[in-house]
Formats: structure tokens, sequence, C-alpha cells
């Protein structure tokens, strides 16, 4: 099912692992060489608009690893920062403002956004073909239709690693657990769309594990740290871990115990390096090509 030969083919060795950041690698290493191409054919800089209201810490970690990657590939990133907060009139406004700015060709708009803003009234006022995040309805509604134009940064990104490592997806028995919008639901379309047979879990799952075993693919987004043991997982699967949880103690887990599922998998995805850096690169190649499109290229 994986292409190219596991660590070590014994019951106690590890799995393959999927290098999230080398394939992160190759893509920002294309997306730096398209970015040339634009300016070179239009005169323009691709330009992406970070807009963050509101102190979170983690939000700043996530924006400054964005801008370095954007600076990397020679994206220009301007940023609209509101610690302080903004009403959300305010905020629609800015959107409105950035929508009609021909010289900006991605928003990233930074979640969460501080209580008392309205979400998906915000998502919904960026212009569908500046949503760079791929999170407005029109565009999560041409993903369901079949014919997206911009997808989700996360569940691109482990669709990238899969296809990079030439994961076989067709009439693959396929579960995700997770179902939110930015990660679970896109994915599962995303998979669908390819052949797979996929299966949704949620809280309400009955039975968990029953559904975890047949997964010959796994990917899991359920923000849990390590709910997904090795005992969950079926012999040879490929398993992708979306999670990014901090322990108590500082380490980095993802949403499945790595050890004990890497013992059990034929491949799998670390945390931290695995799907991480892909959503930062597959964020810049969706900048890339809202670039493209606006420019007519
Ligand atoms: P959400 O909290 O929005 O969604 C979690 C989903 O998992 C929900 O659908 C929930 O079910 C389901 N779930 C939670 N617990 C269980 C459980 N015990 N069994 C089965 N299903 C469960 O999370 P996100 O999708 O935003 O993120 C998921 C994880 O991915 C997080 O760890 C997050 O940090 C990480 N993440 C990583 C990114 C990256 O770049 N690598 C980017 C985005 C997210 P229900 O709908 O019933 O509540």
């Amino acid at each position: 099912m994986v292409r190219g030969d596991l660590l070590c083919p014994g019951e106690e060795c590890m799995a393959q692992i999927l290098d999230g950041k080398a394939v992160a690698r190759k893509v920002l290493a294309d997306v730096k060489a398209g970015v040339a191409a634009v300016k070179d054919r239009s005169g323009a800089t691709p330009t992406l608009a970070v807009v963050l209201v509101g102190d979170f810490p983690s939000s700043k970690i996530y924006i400054a690893n964005k801008k370095k990657a954007a600076a990397e590939v020679g994206i220009a990133s301007r940023d609209f920062l509101y610690a302080e907060g903004l009403s959300q009139p305010e905020l629609l406004g800015l959107l409105r403002q950035l929508n009609a700015d021909p010289a900006i060709h991605g928003i990233l708009l930074q979640l969460p956004l501080p209580s008392g803003c309205d979400e998906g009234e915000a998502i919904a006022a960026i212009a569908p073909e500046k949503d760079v995040d791929g999170f407005h309805p029109m565009n999560l509604g041409l993903l369901l239709a079949g014919t997206p134009t911009v997808v989700p940064c996360t569940p691109a990104g482990v669709m990238e690693i899969l296809d990079h490592y030439g994961v076989e997806l067709k009439g693959a028995e396929a579960v995700v657990v997770g179902r939110s919008r930015i990660v679970g639901k896109p994915l599962a379309q995303l998979l669908l769309a390819r052949h797979a047979t996929v299966t949704m879990c949620h809280t309400r799952t009955r039975d968990l594990a029953a559904h975890t075993l047949r997964a010959e693919l796994l990917c899991v987004a359920a923000g849990r740290p390590q709910v997904i043991t090795g005992a969950m997982v079926r012999e040879g699967a490929v398993v992708v871990d979306v999670g990014i949880n901090r322990l108590e103690s500082g380490r980095l887990v993802g949403d499945v115990e790595f050890e004990s599922a890497a013992k059990r998998a034929r491949a799998i995805t670390p945390v931290p390096g695995g799907v991480g850096p892909m959503t930062v690169a597959m964020l810049m190649k969706n900048t890339l090509q809202a670039a493209r499109r606006q420019l007519g290229l």
C-alpha cells in the first residue's frame, strides 16, 4: 500500500515514518518557483493579508510560522493585528477593504476570534477567491460538489503526504476520526473523491475501536491527546495523526499514541514533524494559486 520499504519488517518494529517536514520542504520549493514565475510574468508579488484579532499567544506563534514561510517563498505578507480587539462591524469593514484591494491576493483570518465576534459571519465576508484557508461556505460547497478550487490547508496537506508516499486510496477502507469543518469533514470528502470507502467517527460513535480496527487508512483529528492507542490500529494500516496537543509535562503529542501505534502500523506520521508543517506549506500553495487566478495567469 505504501511505496518504499519499512524501516524494519518485524512485528516489534517501527513503521515507516511519513515525513511531513520533508514533503513540506518540497511543496515550499515548488511554491517558491511558482511565485518567482508570477513575479516575472506579471510584475506583481503574491501578497497575503494576515488578520489577527485579539491577544491569543498560540495564534501569534502560528502567524509567526506562516509569515516566516511566506518570506521564504517570496510571498509578501501585510499585517492587520488588533491585539486589543475589533468590533464585528469593524472586522467586516476591514475584510471588505481587503477584498477590494487588488494588491492583496489572499486573506488569512487567524482563528479563533475573540468572544463577541461571529466567526461564521466573518469567514463568509471574505471574498471566496481570496479565502486561502478554504473555509468560506462557497469553497466548502465546491469541495462537496466535487469541483474544489481552494481546499482547507490541513486536509490538503494530509492528501499531499499520502500522494507523496504513494498510498493507494482507491477502494481503501478509510476511517476519519473527527468531523470538524476545518479538518475531518473536508478530509473525508477528499478521500471519497479519490474513491476510498470512508467512515467518519465522532464523540457519539459507538465502539470507536470497532471502526478504527477496520481502517487500512486511519486519519485522526480528534483534539484528544493519544486517544487512539496501538490496540485500536489495524495491523499494517497507514496512520495519519493530525492532532497537536501539549501535555502538562510540556511534551507535544498527537491524538495517536505513537509508540504503540507504530508497532502495528505500516506507516505513520509523527507529531511533531507530520501534518503540522504541511498545513503552513499548503497555505502558501493556496496563496500562490489565488494570486495566479486573480492575475489571470
Ligand atoms: P475540533 O475540536 O474542532 O474537532 C474534534 C473532532 O473530534 C470533533 O468532531 C469531535 O466529535 C471528535 N472527537 C473528539 N473526541 C473524540 C473521541 N474521543 N472519539 C471520537 N471522536 C472524537 O478539532 P479540530 O478538527 O480543529 O482539530 C483536531 C486536532 O487537530 C487538534 O488536536 C488540533 O490541534 C489539530 N490540528 C492540527 C493542525 C495541524 O496543522 N496539524 C491544524 C488543525 C488542527 P464531535 O463532533 O462529536 O464533538
